[in-house]
């Protein structure tokens, strides 16, 4: 008999049985769409040789189809209370793992060298818990991990965000840094009506794809992205009052429109309207009046 979680009955019916309750505080918006779970696999293009990183199994609806698409599933569960579940739903699934422990505080580089000695392709793919959204897409991003991409349920107010191109309205200093590490495209957008319990939020799933190297060269990171924050801290400021309000003096007002001439980028612009390339340029030629 199909032992698929993916239809309603079926998680109504594993989760009365252990007597489950739905912690709003932990994300837990669980799935209940074939469809939508295929469609999510499907855009990480797995091989029979992929490793899989699942954040969130929940009831394990979505682990149920990455297993039979990969070779190895490891997934990444805070709940405990769910380890019964899981023990039921994934029973007949030998090539999956599941470590019970937030997935903000694991070492994930550690982690795939351990389990995934094997594979030479690995992706993560989750419906992740929206509460925490942005801090694991930025660990997934930034902890240099040996990944060709992520799969990705969230927020569709999010995903405008990641994929937004500059005089948007939702491009920010998110869009910057995931677009600097990553190629993000929206693969779907999702109603609410697929999930139990209904979220308050409609969602997309949205693609990532790891760049071998990075979207622009800089000279100093950490500089680069403070150039950015500061840039966007007050949205309707310009580029100079934004600089000089939140990185540089008001005795570098000088400098700075010396500087912005030299490279032509008009201070009066708003941060929203620069490109990564041109956040770029700009942060090189401040460089030398920090
Ligand atoms: N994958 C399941 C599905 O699609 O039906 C459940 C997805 S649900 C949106 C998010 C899951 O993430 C929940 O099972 C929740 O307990 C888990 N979760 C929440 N915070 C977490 C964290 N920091 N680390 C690991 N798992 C977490």
């Amino acid at each position: 008999m199909d032992n698929k979680v993916s239809h309603l009955r079926k998680t109504t019916d594993v989760i009365k049985k252990h007597q489950f309750s739905f912690k709003k505080s932990l994300g837990q918006n669980f799935l209940v769409d074939e469809n939508i779970l295929k469609k999510i696999v499907s855009a990480a293009a797995l091989t029979p040789n992929s490793g899989v990183i699942e954040i969130g199994p929940g009831a394990g609806a979505l682990t149920q189809f990455l297993a039979e698409q990969a070779d190895k599933v490891v997934a990444f569960e805070i709940d405990q209370r769910l380890k019964p579940i899981l023990a039921e739903t994934l029973k007949d699934k030998a090539n999956v793992k599941v470590y019970y422990e937030d997935i903000l505080k694991a070492d994930l580089k550690q982690v795939i060298e351990k389990e995934f000695t094997k594979n030479d392709d690995i992706m993560v793919v989750a419906n992740l818990p929206y509460y925490v959204t942005t801090p694991i897409l930025m660990k997934l991003l930034t902890d240099q991990l040996p990944i060709r991409g992520i799969v990705v349920m969230i927020q569709k107010e999010v995903a405008d965000r990641l994929e937004a191109k500059p005089g948007e309205k939702s491009y920010g200093s998110l869009s910057i840094a995931v677009q600097y590490l990553s190629d993000p495209k929206v693969v779907m957008t999702v109603p609410k009506t697929v999930f139990i319990p209904q979220p308050n939020v409609d969602s997309s799933v949205i693609r990532l794809n790891i760049r071998e190297q990075k979207k622009v060269n800089v000279e100093d990171e950490d500089f680069f992205f403070k150039v950015v924050r500061a840039s966007f801290a007050q949205r309707r400021k310009t580029l100079m009052n934004n600089l000089l309000n939140n990185l540089f003096t008001k005795e570098k007002k000088e400098a700075l429109n010396n500087v912005m001439s030299e490279i032509n980028i008009d201070p009066k612009r708003r941060g929203e309207t620069l490109s990564i390339e041109e956040f770029a340029k700009l942060s090189d030629a401040l460089m030398k009046i920090k």
